[in-house]
């Protein structure tokens, strides 16, 4: 028996009494609903077919009197017994609130237009001349911005880059930079130990190491790279930060080149107007030690508040490479000297941009790195 044929008896002659029976009969009704829908306008049909078609099915299911719902409503809801009258009719309004959202003719040919639309995209690929979706470029990070523009400076001095493992040996990181196991200053790093001879290194310092024993003398190097220390993180301390340290190892150089060299790099750096000053500091590693200093960039040596009044900021450690050093590296000190600076590439980026926190670096806001 069609839906059709159904409509026209009572649920009575039907057989239907009980609310599953019924429930099935109306599920019936709305998948026959859906098909039609669905199928309506389907093949290439011209728009005033397609209207005719809308009117047709329209009058099918909703037209009074002879159509669908007011079959059902007529046969099916007012045949129902008062009594049993209640699930009969929440189905029938489910089903009268499903057709006439389908079936009235503007429903009807909106979603026609809308299956036309997509079967035209579907022939003749996507529109190339919407507006794609961009995606957003990202920038260089900060720190990796001013590593470069340290390396550059000291490439450009006939420097060379060498790198190594952030995994070091107790030895290259102490024992060999004339660290020994007994010396108080070992304690000044506050070590990530991996096993009692494995360590996160403290700064680049193994790295000199091992280039002296791979290249020997004449040996100019920067070891850009990460260095660990079991720091509380504030404002101007992290437990991951980036260093640079440079190494010259050659026959007749002395603390006047290296003064020379910085005087330089801080002028490259930080401007022509900047002056530069040396103070006697301690490092195991070197002898002698230095601190060196450069006038403020940002009061030119006035006093503010990022030198703290004093007119000088702290740039970097240097000093003369510990014969012991030299030794350790497999280089003769009696035929050949060194000198060596490090600095800490997160305080130059501060510095150069005036960011006052060095967490900002890796807390990897796009709000902060979108400005590099
Ligand atoms: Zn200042």
């Amino acid at each position: 028996m069609t839906i059709d044929e159904k409509t026209g008896k009572t649920l009575a002659q039907l057989g239907l009494t009980d609310s599953t029976g019924i429930a099935s009969l109306f599920a019936e009704v709305r998948a026959a609903a859906e098909a039609e829908a669905e199928a309506f306008g389907r093949g290439d049909v011209d728009e005033a077919e397609v209207v005719w078609q809308a009117k047709i099915l329209r009058d099918r299911w909703l037209a009074r009197g002879r159509g669908l719902i007011a079959r059902i409503d007529q046969n099916w809801l007012r045949q129902t017994p008062k009594e049993s009258r209640g699930v009969v009719g929440a189905e029938f309004n489910r089903l009268r609130q499903y057709a006439t959202a389908q079936f009235e003719i503007d429903p009807l040919l909106a979603a026609h237009r809308q299956k036309t639309l997509a079967r035209y995209e579907k022939r003749r690929g996507p529109d190339l001349t919407l507006p794609g979706n961009r995606r957003e470029l990202g920038s260089i990070h900060p720190v990796t911005r001013v590593q470069r523009e340290l390396e550059d400076i000291f490439i450009g001095l006939g420097f060379h880059i060498e790198t190594g493992p952030e995994i070091e040996s107790v030895y290259n990181n102490f024992d060999a930079l004339n660290i020994h196991e007994s010396h108080p200053s070992r304690d000044d790093w506050d070590t990530l130990y991996i096993s009692s001879d494995v360590l996160l290194r403290t700064h680049t310092s193994p790295v000199q190491i091992r280039a002296m024993r791979k290249y020997g003398a004449p040996l100019y190097i920067i070891t850009p790279g990460k260095c660990y220390r079991n720091e509380n993180p504030d404002a101007t301390h992290s437990a991951m930060f980036s260093q640079i340290e440079g190494l010259a190892v050659d026959a007749d150089i002395n603390f006047a080149d290296l003064k020379g060299t910085l005087d330089f790099f801080a002028k490259k750096f930080f401007g022509e107007k900047t002056r530069t000053r040396f103070q006697p500091s301690f490092f195991p590693f070197t002898e002698p030690s230095g601190e060196m200093a450069a006038s403020c960039p940002f009061c030119g040596g006035q006093g503010c508040r990022t030198c703290k009044d004093s007119g000088w900021i702290e740039l970097m450690g240097c000093g003369m490479v510990h014969p012991d050093v030299l030794r350790n590296g497999g280089i003769d000190p009696e035929r050949y000297s060194g000198w060596a600076f490090g600095l800490g590439i997160e305080r130059f980026a501060m510095l150069k941009y005036d960011i006052g926190e060095i967490q900002n670096f890796f807390q990897s806001d796009v709000r902060f790195l979108r400005q590099f």
